[in-house]
């Protein structure tokens, strides 16, 4: 909690500049390699802060600019996996094929993960820093497991080395590490079974404040024409939430905005702060400040004001550079806006 109210943040990913990847792509080639590469990436993570401090957010990210994507950014320095041999597979419950690595051996990290990005993060702001990781669920399902056989030991061995970079990530003077797990939303059952175990054992020995993102994907098309048959409300929070708010993570990121998740679900978060989606990551159209005070006001029904903080629904990756610039904007003003209106 912070002593001023609806502080904003992004959930993680920006969207990478034309000069150091393809653009508009979850998957993109970069564009250099090497140690220019490497100095690509910072360069990209230092206009993306600047960026988000000039549109006045509260906390800051690294926008996810070193990893091609948020999920296999962390398996590239993990050994135990193959990346020379990716295999197609139907993620997210078959919502859509993707080419993914190999388990091939036991895990183990090879070497710190992201302790450049995480670096220059802190030694170039002084706000509040925010760093993500994939959850254990959500790697579980984007690797083809070809040695441990069983999907919960399989993310109990991707906690610990979670576990292990989270630690170090909190040594960098990161304030928030926020694990993401938009597989909750997938398998229901498997999360509040063990997903949320594995993502606590992620989270084990953490004094900095802890956080989750659970959403309904990228604004890409497989995930459009999915949500398309999920009816008129989503109501896959309400099987999660309940062991979420029971367990030791305190601060939980959702959808709200344009989406069909009934808000009155977000009162099943009782004692965490609620990061709420004010910005609609699949949709081009920018959010006008009222549009996003109008959110925060529909979420303070269910949110004490003192826990709410105003973030985008999703990562915003795949996005035209500009659209995404404008919605940070947008985001800083709603939020600036709310302020004067519910104080
Ligand atoms: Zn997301």
């Amino acid at each position: 909690m912070s002593t001023q109210l609806f502080t904003t943040a992004i959930a993680g990913s920006l969207p990478k500049p034309a000069w150091l990847s393809e653009t508009n792509k979850l998957w993109p080639q970069w564009k250099a390699e090497g140690d220019e590469l490497k100095q690509a990436k910072l360069d990209a993570t230092l206009l993306w802060i600047k960026a988000q401090e000039d549109a006045g957010l509260d906390v800051i990210g690294d926008g996810e600019q070193s990893r091609q994507h948020f999920v296999h950014g962390f398996l590239e320095q993990v050994e135990g996996i193959d990346f020379e041999h990716k295999v197609k597979m139907g993620i997210r419950d078959n919502r859509y094929d993707a080419m993914v690595p190999q388990v091939v051996a036991t895990l183990r990290l090879r070497c710190r993960v992201h302790a450049a990005e995480a670096r220059l993060l802190r030694a170039h702001t002084k706000k509040k820093i925010k760093f993500t990781l994939p959850g254990p669920m959500t790697i579980v399902d984007t690797v083809a497991d070809q040695f441990y056989g069983d999907r919960v030991k399989l993310a109990m061995e991707f906690a610990e080395l979670l576990n292990q970079e989270a630690l170090a990530l909190q040594a960098d003077g990161v304030d928030i590490i926020q694990f993401d797990e938009p597989a909750f939303n997938v398998y229901m059952k498997d999360a509040a079974d063990w997903g949320v175990k594995a993502l606590e054992r992620a989270a084990q020995g953490l004094s900095c404040t802890t956080a989750v993102h659970i959403c309904y994907g990228y604004g890409i098309k497989a995930n459009d024409d999915w949500k398309k048959t999920l009816g008129d409300e989503w109501r896959q929070y309400e099987q999660i939430l309940p062991a979420l708010a029971k367990s030791s993570i305190q601060q939980v990121s959702l959808e709200c905005y344009h989406s069909h998740v009934p808000p009155h679900l977000m009162a099943l978060l009782e004692g965490k702060d609620v990061m709420v989606g004010v910005i609609d990551v699949a949709s081009d159209v920018v959010e006008t400040p009222e549009q996003i005070a109008d959110t925060i006001g529909e979420a303070l029904k269910y949110v004490p004001k003192n826990r709410l903080v105003a973030c985008t629904n999703c990562g915003m990756a795949p996005m035209d550079r500009t659209i995404a610039l404008k919605k940070l904007q947008a985001l800083g003003l709603g939020a600036a806006l709310a302020r004067e209106r519910f104080r």
